[in-house]
């Protein structure tokens, strides 16, 4: 393992003596992945030495989150803020990171922080929380169906003390049945602190169905049945949530939208009914907003989530309005934001690091409010992203802005 190098170890891999994805049984993961770079390189006949800068641990990274390690994609990071937060478990002011490649988001969101300032901040609240799994179990027919229902409802604590036997600081909070036919479907939601939950919450469904098949005729099909609902669009997060339910809101002064964003309360308030909630309705759309997907994939990627779950976390609802004093409120609500501070890619440093400029990294006291604190972050961001394209949108600049920073 010593003498390998990558140029030997890619010969290797080349004459079969050893497999592409054993590498680094026979090296240390630098020496494998740079081993991996010159097997891509030659296959595709390209360049890839620029995936060789990277400045974490490969070995950590090896099997915990990544396989086959090649490199690593460097994605540019910048803030927007300081932004004022008056959230139930994130107050005072804080930059929110972002990673992204898209020029003039951050610019955007930079400027609906600044006017959130000006406007005194934003408040944030987290109003639900539970990660789900929804195994899917096979019965003979409906009158089955229905007697699995009743063990369920019947037998809350042992499914409870089988679900948490796995877990320290998860907390099994409900089982809610579906029924279609010969199917069932149990929809486990579960308090996982300040983790995102998917391994968690797995792990212990596994433990839960294991108990619901020594007890019952149901067979277990799969321990996921689609009912989560993870990294697909589903209106069931929407409506019932998934991860952090987490709303933010703002009321801004005329002046301020008139002096800082060159627009009125009252076309902020007509683009928006008419853009996100009635176009938004009319395409079928379950996000009705303008563009709260940047915001989370931009935070995401800072902060080490698993970025699949922009799928989920996009699922928002924009509000703006003309109060009867003449001011804009606007409120984001984004119904199923899964996110952690322990766990997953958080560990990374440089995103470690983006939680550190949150003041969010790891478990929180109590825990579970940094990861409240984390959701609560991203939902302001998200608001100051909406308020800024719906007053480029008034004020009728969005090209322009694009033309000058994004190209
Ligand atoms: P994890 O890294 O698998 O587990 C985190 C663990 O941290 C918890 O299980 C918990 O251990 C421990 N922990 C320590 N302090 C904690 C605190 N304050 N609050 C909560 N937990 C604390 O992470 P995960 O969040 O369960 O899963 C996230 C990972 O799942 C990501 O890498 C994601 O990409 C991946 N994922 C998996 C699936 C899947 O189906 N399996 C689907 C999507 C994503 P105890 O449980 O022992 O208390």
């Amino acid at each position: 393992m010593a003498d390998a190098t990558p140029a030997s170890l890619a010969a290797r891999v080349r004459d079969g003596e050893i497999r592409f994805h054993e590498l680094e049984e026979h090296a240390d993961a630098d020496t494998a992945a740079a081993a991996r770079r010159r097997l891509v390189a030659e296959t595709a006949d390209a360049d890839v030495d620029a995936l060789g800068e990277y400045a974490f641990d490969a070995a950590d990274a090896h099997g915990s989150n990544i396989e086959n390690m090649v490199g690593a994609v460097q994605v540019p990071m910048g803030v927007a803020g300081p932004v004022a937060v008056d959230g139930g478990a994130l107050s005072g002011e804080r930059y929110l990171p972002m990673a992204t490649t898209e020029g003039a988001l951050v610019a955007s969101i930079n400027r609906g922080c600044s006017v959130v300032n000006d406007a005194g901040g934003a408040t944030a609240r987290v109003t639900k929380s539970g990660m789900t799994r929804a195994p899917v179990f096979r019965v003979a027919d409906v009158a089955e169906a229905e007697a699995l229902v009743s063990w369920v409802r019947d037998n809350e604590e042992t499914l409870r003390e089988a679900a948490e036997s796995t877990t320290s600081h998860g907390e099994l909070l409900e089982v809610t049945p579906y029924v279609v036919g010969n199917n069932v479907y149990l929809r486990f939601r579960y308090d996982t602190k300040d983790a995102m939950g998917m391994n968690m919450v797995t792990i212990a469904t596994r433990e839960a169905c294991d108990a619901i098949e020594d007890a019952t005729d149901a067979s277990l099909v799969a321990l996921s049945g689609n009912l989560c609902s993870d990294k697909k669009p589903a209106a069931i997060n929407a409506v019932e949530g998934r991860g952090r339910s987490v709303s933010a809101d703002v009321e801004i002064p005329r002046e301020v939208v008139e002096e800082r964003l060159h627009t009125t309360p009252e076309a902020i308030a007509e683009i928006n009914t008419r853009k996100n909630l009635v176009g938004s309705a009319k395409a079928g759309g379950l996000g009705f907003n303008a563009h709260v997907a940047n915001a989370v994939a931009a935070m995401f990627l800072a902060t080490g989530q698993d970025e699949a779950q922009v799928v989920e976390g996009a699922n928002a609802i924009t509000t703006a309005e003309a109060t009867p004093d003449g001011d804009l409120y606007c409120s984001v609500s984004l119904a199923s934001l899964e996110v952690g501070t322990v766990g997953g890619g958080t560990k990374l440093p440089t995103q470690a690091a983006g939680l550190d400029i949150l003041g969010v990294r790891g478990g929180g006291d109590p825990a579970g409010s940094n990861g409240d604190a984390l959701a609560e972050a991203i939902a302001v961001g998200a608001l100051a992203g909406e308020l800024s394209l719906l007053a480029a949108l008034g004020s009728r600049h969005l090209s322009s802005a694009h033309a000058d920073l994004g190209r």
